[in-house]
């Protein structure tokens, strides 16, 4: 799965778990939700189940009975981020459920902290629960411990992450997510529909949908229909669009049924915005990345993409100094991007994860020359976005507030997912606003990646 580059994940920041007024003698867990937006949704599920059966959440260790670490596997960085998580957690409270990704590895986690009660692996609800009753056993009581209509969230209210599926069928060589969590399992539909219906009614405003590969939704499924519900991308996304929510669409590969999904936004029935992960554009170095859709006419699907909906933002994210990427190969990506105009762009520099069958290619590239292709790519990535911002000023735009304090309200426009993409700030007449509100703004400044404007 494309990650965005490590100074802009989300899952490098740990999520904030709202606390619960707890009763006496209430059972009480805590949880460090480590991982991407999908291990966020995994948290939110588990909590969820949770405070269902009548436990507390604690937004500290001290008041936990015990602690979840949700960890993260997928760049050695971040499996040291999580053994750190579930050191830190063993030390201040001293019980600890560790799972997510890291999990599907145990004896790496218990040869680093042998003292752990249970390690459980990704999207194993069941097993985290079962792991939960024996360190804590649950004391329902059936008058308090009503689910709160949109379960227990740790993103913020107004927008939520819906997970369509699970697992990837392909078989990207720098990534070892297949191999962690298993081939494509789509959700059925109607249970994605009730999901997010759940979600709306409880005030989420945008829906954020996510997956490993989420225009292969329902390949597994062979497309069949559920409950009056297909399991298609294209069927799926226009139900949600129908809930009266934004509706975002990231991770999409673009393969040629994506065409489908523009008149969509067309429609106003799902944002006119695609994360697609490129991840490069030389077709070699694509061929060495083992890449799906490597073969795709990329910039002839943009071009029919702007055609049909000439405002659509796209955002993607690259590697630069893959095993083999020779300054030749690097320079098409460079053209590439140039012809391109990609809205917003994410770019890391490639480096060896554990299992993952790249370490063994050839021709590694030496880090000061990955470097200077990071710098060279980014500069043309800010050129690109500064000028796309500039060309908003004096437009209006639809926004959604995130937050609002003394100093201003920071917004989002269609064009910006929350946690990766940029800001619209007001700074006057704000007062009013409340997280959530979806407003029309006249854009007055544009900086490299934020813009500012007034109501
Ligand atoms: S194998 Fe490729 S498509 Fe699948 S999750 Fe990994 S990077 Fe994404």
């Amino acid at each position: 799965m494309s990650q965005n580059p490590p100074l802009i994940r989300p899952d490098l920041a740990r999520a904030s778990i709202p606390a619960d007024p707890r009763r006496a003698g209430q059972p009480t867990i805590g949880m460090v939700s480590l991982g991407c937006p999908k291990a966020l949704v995994d948290s939110e599920r588990i909590l969820t189940r949770l405070r269902a059966e009548g436990y507390a959440i604690s937004p500290d260790y001290a008041g936990a009975d015990a602690v979840i670490v949700n960890t993260c596997g997928f760049l050695d960085s971040a499996k040291a981020e999580s053994l750190d998580a579930i050191g830190e957690a063993l030390t201040e409270n001293g019980r600890v459920i560790v799972t997510g990704c890291l999990g599907a590895e145990p004896d790496y986690i218990t040869g680093a902290h042998p003292k752990v009660l249970a390690v459980t692996g990704p999207h194993q609800y069941e097993q985290v629960l079962d792991a939960v009753h024996l360190a804590v056993p649950p004391s329902p009581d059936p008058f308090v411990d009503l689910l709160p209509a949109s379960g227990v969230k740790l993103t913020p209210r107004h927008y939520s992450y819906l997970k369509i599926s699970e697992g990837c069928n392909h078989h990207c060589r720098f990534c070892i997510i297949p191999d962690m969590r298993g081939r494509l399992v789509s959700r059925p539909a109607h249970a994605i529909l009730r999901e997010a219906e759940r979600l709306v009614e409880a005030g989420v405003r945008e829906l954020l949908v996510i997956s490993q590969d989420t225009s292969a939704y329902g390949v597994d499924l062979k497309h069949a229909e559920a409950r009056g519900h297909r399991a298609h991308i294209t069927d799926l996304a226009r139900d949600l669009g129908r809930l009266g929510a934004w509706v975002r669409l990231h991770y999409v590969y673009p393969y040629p049924h994506v065409r489908d999904l523009i008149p969509l936004m067309g429609e106003g029935l799902v944002l006119p915005y695609l994360d697609i992960p490129f991840q490069h554009a030389h077709p070699d170095t694509l061929k060495r990345m083992a890449r799906p859709a490597a073969a795709a006419r990329t910039l002839d699907e943009i071009a029919a993409w702007r055609q049909s909906c000439p405002d659509i933002t796209l955002r993607s994210t690259f590697i630069v100094g893959y095993p083999g990427e020779t300054e030749a190969e690097f320079q098409t990506l460079l053209d590439w991007l140039d012809e391109a105009q990609l809205d917003r762009v994410g770019c890391f520099q490639y480096e060896n994860v554990a299992g993952a069958r790249a370490n063994d290619l050839p021709g590694h590239v030496a880090p000061e020359v990955k470097q200077d292709r990071f710098d060279r790519f980014m500069q043309k990535a800010q050129a690109i976005s500064e000028a796309k911002l500039q060309a908003k000023l004096g437009t209006r735009q639809q926004v959604i507030v995130d937050h609002v304090d003394a100093e201003g309200a920071t917004c989002r426009t269609k064009a910006d997912a929350p946690e990766i993409d940029g800001n619209l700030f007001i700074d006057q007449g704000f007062e009013e606003l409340s997280p959530g509100d979806i407003v029309t703004v006249t854009v007055d400044e544009a900086g490299e990646y934020d813009l500012w404007g007034h109501l």
